[in-house]
C-alpha cells in the first residue's frame, strides 16, 4: 500500500518563492516567449557549463531563472503560476521531487559526456514536511518505483528532465567523437562567451527543435540515476 500520495497545496505557492528555478537550455526559449507574450520581465543566469576549446566557447547546459525584486518566481501573480496552463518548466512540474545531486563527467580517453542525477523530496515543501517520515524520505530517495507512487504527476516531470539532460549530453558527445567539439570541464580559466547549448547543437542539426527535444525526453525509457 503507498502510504502518503503527494497533493500540491492550493494557494501555497512557497517553491515559487525560495530560490531560481533550474532551467535547461530550450526551456529558456519557450520561458522568454511566454514572457514575451506576458508581459512580464524574466532573467537568467548561466548554471552548468563545459568548454568547448575547438569553437573556443563555453556551453551552458542549464540556466537559473530568477527571483525578481519581491523574491518571487516572475511568472508569480496572486499567488497562482501564470504559466501552469502554458509551459511551466520542467523543475516545477517535479517539484517538490527535486535533484538532490547532477553530476557531469567528461571522459575525454572515449570522449563522452555522462552525468549522474539523484532525486529526493524537498521538505521546505509543507506538504512533504507533514506528510513524510524521516524513514520514508530516506527510502524515498533510492527506491524510484516508491517515488513515482508517492509522486503521481511529479515523477514524469522529473523522468523527463533527466531524458532532456540525456539529449545533451548525447548530441554533444557524438559531435565530440567525430571531432567537432574537444570538451573540457569549465574550471573557470577559460574566457570563452557562453553559448546556450541547444542553439549551439542546432548549428549541427538544424532540425532538432524544441519540439523535438520535448518528445525524445517523453518517449525515451527512463532511469531514474540518470546517466548512461
Ligand atoms: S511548496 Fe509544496 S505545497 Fe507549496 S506550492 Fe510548492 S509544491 Fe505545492
Ligand atoms: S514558473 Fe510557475 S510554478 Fe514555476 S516558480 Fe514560477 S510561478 Fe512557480
Amino acid at each position: 500500500m503507498v502510504p502518503f500520495t503527494f497533493r500540491c497545496m492550493p494557494n501555497c505557492g512557497l517553491c515559487c518563492r525560495l530560490s531560481p528555478v533550474t532551467v535547461l537550455p530550450h526551456e529558456v526559449y519557450l520561458i522568454l516567449d511566454e514572457a514575451e507574450e506576458l508581459g512580464v520581465d524574466v532573467k537568467f543566469k548561466v548554471g552548468y557549463t563545459i568548454v568547448d576549446l575547438n569553437n573556443k566557447v563555453t556551453l551552458a547546459l542549464s540556466y537559473l531563472m530568477l527571483l525578481n525584486e519581491r523574491n518571487e518566481c516572475p511568472f508569480l501573480r496572486n499567488n497562482r503560476c501564470m504559466v501552469h496552463d502554458k509551459y511551466k518548466p520542467l523543475t516545477c512540474r517535479a517539484y517538490p521531487y527535486l535533484p538532490r545531486i547532477i553530476r557531469y563527467s567528461l571522459d575525454r580517453l572515449s570522449r563522452t559526456l555522462t552525468f549522474e542525477v539523484k532525486y529526493a523530496a524537498s521538505t521546505i515543501c509543507p506538504v512533504v514536511k507533514e506528510g513524510l517520515s524521516n524513514g520514508l524520505l530516506i527510502k524515498l530517495s533510492t527506491d524510484p518505483n516508491l517515488a513515482s507512487q508517492i509522486f503521481v504527476n511529479e515523477y514524469p516531470a522529473a523522468m523527463e528532465m533527466i531524458e532532456a539532460r540525456r539529449v545533451y549530453s548525447d548530441y554533444l558527445t557524438y559531435l565530440w567523437r567525430i571531432g567537432e567539439v574537444d570538451l573540457v570541464e569549465d574550471d573557470g580559466s577559460y574566457n570563452y562567451p557562453v553559448v546556450n547549448s541547444f542553439w549551439f547543437i542546432r548549428r549541427y542539426y538544424p532540425d532538432l527543435t524544441i519540439d523535438k527535444i520535448i518528445s525524445m525526453s517523453r518517449a525515451r525509457e527512463s532511469r531514474p540515476s540518470g546517466g548512461h
